[in-house]
């Protein structure tokens, strides 16, 4: 393609993006298409031949949008969000376009330094500890996963890294967690070679949180028998319900045994930029190592993970390797990132972080965080003052959890898990909303998320006005 047409098709495009962004309310949320149906209208071999842009991109338009789920639809309350903004679309432009890949300093030297310093912008923002390295890694589950591979070469004095487990010792290596943790840390334990029988799921209360006490007594119990406790992740916002682990005696149990404290705060972690909210931090000092995606709730597209450590000395020495071929003469004098992860080759994903921060500013930023959480406030109060919902756990930044449940009437548990789900299932059909379920405590629990880029009070409380509709048709 020459730049002439590039220019041409570049323009087309980006009117197009700016479209899809004013009118994006008129696409359903949630994709309405059945499995295969995408797959059935694309040929089942390449082309032969070459194919105009006006044709990929009205195939683009006709047959692959149709199958998209739109996060960027302000009433989108699943999961968690995965918002963006435009200056991180205008980012990944110029990503896309210089194409960099920034293994090491030489790669790209203003990738590396732009990295370090909103890092530590982002650091500063959140206000962690003043000595904490910062280094952008693809997703939370890569982070917890060379958290985990960190601790593990802490705790055997880098044997596994050297022997691999065969020849590490005869000490069974334990991580702990708490029951409503995220799966990717059973991921991680499994990746990192543990085993899952050697991850402890710690119980949690009411508020969903990990219970001290009870990690302390499966840390006892375990050094007990002989095993050697490795590593504690701990959950800022858990995803089921963002429940808010307490860092403090947890961080003080951890630095008693010696035991790495890794925080995972994938969501939560963002709202810590508010003065407000700075308290989930509390004990951050005890952390080794702690997460944050600004791919989920700060306006920063997929992909886009913050991983921060006490001492980077400690990834360098779990991923460092050094063939001929990547030695340059500075590598003593800079940072080299293909050390501080498990990928060597690594996107320019600074920019958009630095276009975010820069576009809002701090004080922009906060003003949508401190509208999100304020928002799934008053929609807790509206669920609190309907006797037939009920809310099912504290709502600690922007998740409300919650269920039908008439306080008229018995219901079985069976009978209100079928409503519930025929309620999430109804409101997801209609493409005007889109929430998604959990199970807490055993209970079917409704989960809505309130963390779009562009979601207002209107949003939350059309989704209010459906539901309610919804129910009086049960
Ligand atoms: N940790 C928590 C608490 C999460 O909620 C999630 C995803 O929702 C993750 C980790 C995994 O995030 P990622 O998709 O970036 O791996």
């Amino acid at each position: 393609m020459d730049t002439k047409r590039f220019r041409k098709h570049g323009h087309v495009i980006v009117d197009w993006i700016a479209d899809y962004m004013e009118h994006i309310e008129e696409y359903p949320v949630l994709a309405q298409v059945e499995p295969g149906e995408i797959a059935d209208r694309l040929p089942g071999s390449p082309p032969e031949e070459p194919e105009d842009m006006e044709a990929i991109f009205s195939d683009f338009k006709h047959i692959v949008l149709p199958g998209m789920t739109h996060w960027q639809h302000p009433s989108f309350f699943a999961y968690f969000p995965a918002n963006t903004s435009e200056p991180s679309v205008l980012a990944e432009f110029l990503t896309a376009a210089l194409g960099a890949q920034c293994m090491v300093w030489q790669t790209s030297p203003a990738a590396t330094e732009l990295e370090e310093v909103v890092m530590d912008w982002l650091r500063q923002m959140l206000g962690l500890p003043e000595g904490f390295s910062g280094v952008i890694q693809d997703t939370a589950s890569t982070s917890t996963l060379c958290a985990i591979l960190c601790a593990r070469e802490r705790a055997t004095s880098f044997a596994i890294n050297k022997r691999g487990f065969q020849g590490g010792g005869a000490q069974r290596l334990i991580v702990y967690t708490s029951e409503e943790a995220h799966s990717s840390v059973e991921k991680g334990v499994k990746i990192a070679g543990f085993g899952k029988d050697n991850l402890r799921l710690i119980p949690t209360g009411t508020d969903f949180a990990m219970i001290p006490g009870e990690l302390e007594k499966s840390i006892d119990a375990d050094e007990k028998d002989g095993h050697l406790p490795c590593c504690v992740v701990a959950t800022l916002g858990t995803t089921s319900s963002t429940g808010i682990d307490p860092l403090r005696p947890i961080g003080e149990i951890c630095d008693h045994h010696r035991i790495w404290l890794h925080v995972d705060a994938a969501l939560a972690g963002t709202a810590a930029i508010l003065p407000e909210m700075r308290h989930i931090l509390d004990g951050i000092e005890f952390a080794d190592s702690f997460v944050f995606n600004p791919h989920k709730w700060m306006f920063t597209n997929f992909d886009c993970s913050a991983y921060f450590c006490r001492d980077p000395k400690g990834l360098t020495s779990t991923f460092e390797i050094l063939p001929e071929y990547l030695k340059t003469d500075v590598d003593l004098r800079v940072k080299n990132f293909r050390d501080w992860g498990i990928p060597l080759g690594r996107r320019f994903r600074a920019l958009k972080l630095w276009f975010v921060i820069r576009h809002f500013g701090i004080r922009g930023l906060q003003q949508k965080i401190r509208s999100h959480i304020q928002l799934a406030r008053e929609f807790e109060s509206w669920i609190r003052k309907d006797p037939r919902f009920e809310v099912m756990a504290p709502v600690t930044v922007n998740l409300v959890c919650f269920r039908y449940h008439p306080s008229q009437g018995t219901f079985t548990e069976e009978e209100l898990e079928r409503s519930n789900k025929g309620l999430m299932d109804e409101l997801n059909r209609s493409g005007r909303m889109f929430i998604t379920h959990t199970k807490l405590k055993g209970r079917l629990t409704l989960r809505l998320c309130i963390g779009q880029t562009n979601t207002t009070r209107g949003h939350v409380q059309g989704a209010w006005e459906r539901i309610q509709a919804a129910v009086a048709r049960l």
